[in-house]
């Protein structure tokens, strides 16, 4: 078999293990393995790209330069990436995943201009005579290389507007409600395609791809930029598509399969999740992207507030729960920055040594990334047929005698249900307040993410319970073990 042959066959290894593992990814109990095996996968696959022809042209030509380079990147880039999966919480793991699909379309619009520059050289017979790849039509790979620039540079800082804004970076918690927002995205979108046009039909003239990145650079943080907290998931979602889209395209500039297939099926991926995500909030694509939701109320806090909260201990708590048969608890962001899991798990058993049924209402979007509720109490060995579906679970709200809600405040914000004006009308959420007793565990009566006050803690039926997460439940059952 000739190298080439070796490599393809590497390619179509790494390729099956992405599919299967997006498989296994699908589902909660297969989901590590999955991981494991969709990074064994891409080790294969840079392996394999270290033996391409042109790598061992360079070796040919430079020694072994082009090798210390190549793994000279990929110590420090698995430096970076490991060190960051390490020390970043849970709860800022959208921001990690943000910042990754950033890199990813950096890397591919970096990797359109190193192939651009190289065919320039070729085509001029100058540098790389000798390299052995065919040219490839110029008309297909300036297409490819357009669409490289544009989508990589949009999701890089697209990316970053996202990091910035899941952060909550001071500058960028408000969204840019510019009136003529639209205008200038139109004026600045058609300007981008024409230089892509203009670079697609005389893709020897270099500086126009760069013109074509710089403008769509703009784009991305002129598209980003308006989209309210409330709607950021759809977004991490669709750039982690674009990511995947550009990646895709940047095979096709290199002519590499394997880039091809693995940009692929995370652009399709991300795509079925964005849709996935959208469903979940009850918001169209096109709402997201040029709505500019999330960014205005009529509420205010002093009115939907004032003297209308009662604050309990959880003595006073743990007698209401001694009186109930059905407990329902709701967790939120604010349950996983307190790591309160084990101690839920560990009153959730107090409250069934009573003989007291208890289950969990997991919302899809609460917390700060997809499956973050479940996976958060998995870790605790809460099992998995207690969690409950909110179309599976919202029914049954008016025959829960107590809804204990920690850490969670938009996905049971009822002001989704009743006030038109607010950033998350209409998005789904959990019927906590249809409860018979509700309990809300938080520090205070700060806002969530989407940055709105929530009527749910004024409610005639709901005592709020003013402590971190972790200690509240921990005295909750202490209090209930004393009972
Ligand atoms: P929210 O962000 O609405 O609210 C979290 C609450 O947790 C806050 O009000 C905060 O109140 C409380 N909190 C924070 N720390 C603690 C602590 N240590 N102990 C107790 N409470 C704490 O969370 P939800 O889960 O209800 O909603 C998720 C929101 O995040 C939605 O708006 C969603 O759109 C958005 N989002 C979701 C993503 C996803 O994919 N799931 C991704 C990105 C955003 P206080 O400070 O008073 O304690």
């Amino acid at each position: 078999m000739t190298p080439q042959a070796w490599i393809n066959l590497a390619y179509l290894a790494a390729s099956t293990l992405f599919i299967v593992a997006f498989k296994m990814m699908s589902g909660p109990r297969t989901a590590v393995r999955g991981n494991y095996l969709g990074a064994a996968g891409m080790v294969i696959a840079v392996v394999a790209a270290c033996f391409e022809h042109n790598v061992r042209d360079g070796i040919m030509r430079h020694g072994a330069w082009p090798l210390l380079l190549l793994g000279a990147a990929t110590v420090v880039g698995g430096g970076i990436g490991a060190t960051m999966a390490l020390r970043y919480p849970m709860t800022g793991m959208p921001q990690m995943v943000a910042l990754l699909n950033g890199f990813g379309g950096a890397a591919s619009v970096f990797v359109a201009a190193g192939e651009l520059w190289n065919m320039g050289a070729r085509s001029a017979g100058t540098t790389d005579a000798g390299a052995s790849a065919p040219l490839a039509p110029w008309t297909q790979f300036a297409i490819a290389t357009a669409l490289t620039g544009l989508i990589g540079a949009i999701t890089f800082w697209g990316s970053l507007v996202a990091f910035a804004k899941l952060e909550e970076l001071p500058r960028f918690k408000k969204a840019w409600t510019n009136p003529n927002r639209h205008a200038i995205n139109l004026g600045l979108a058609i300007t981008t395609v024409l230089v892509g046009w203009g670079f697609i039909t005389h893709p020897d003239w270099d500086i126009l791809y760069w013109l074509l990145v710089v403008l769509a650079s703009v784009l991305g943080c002129t598209l980003t930029l308006p989209i309210g907290g409330a709607d950021m998931p759809v977004v991490i979602c669709l750039l982690n598509s674009y990511s995947g889209l550009a990646a895709a395209a940047a095979g096709f500039v290199i002519d590499n399969n394997v880039l091809v297939i693995a940009g692929s099926l995370v652009g399709a991926s991300g795509l079925i999740l964005t849709a996935i995500m959208c469903q979940a909030m009850n918001r169209s694509l096109v709402g997201v992207l040029f709505g500019g939701l999330g960014t205005t109320t009529t509420a205010n806090a002093d009115d939907v507030y004032a003297g209308k909260v009662k604050s309990a201990s959880a003595e006073e708590i743990a007698m209401v729960l001694e009186n109930a048969d059905r407990v329902v608890i709701v967790p939120g962001y604010g349950l996983a920055v307190a790591q309160a899991q084990h101690a839920v798990r560990e009153l959730a058993n107090a409250l069934e040594k009573r003989g007291i049924t208890v289950e969990y209402a997991i919302h899809p979007v609460a917390g700060r990334m997809p499956g973050h509720m479940n996976v958060l109490l998995a870790e605790a060995d809460i099992p998995y047929e207690k969690l409950r579906e909110m179309d599976d679970i919202n029914p049954t709200f008016p025959e829960t005698d107590v809804a204990i809600v920690i850490g969670a405040n938009d996905v049971v914000n009822p002001a989704a249900r009743t006030d038109p004006t607010s950033p998350i009308a209409g998005m789904p959420i959990l019927d906590v307040d249809k409860a018979k007793t509700v309990v809300v565990v938080k520090r205070s009566l700060s806002p969530g993410f989407a940055g709105i006050p929530n009527p749910l803690f004024a409610a005639d039926n709901t005592l709020m319970y003013f402590a971190d997460g972790k200690k509240a439940i921990l005295d909750l059952t202490a209090a209930l073990q004393q009972g």
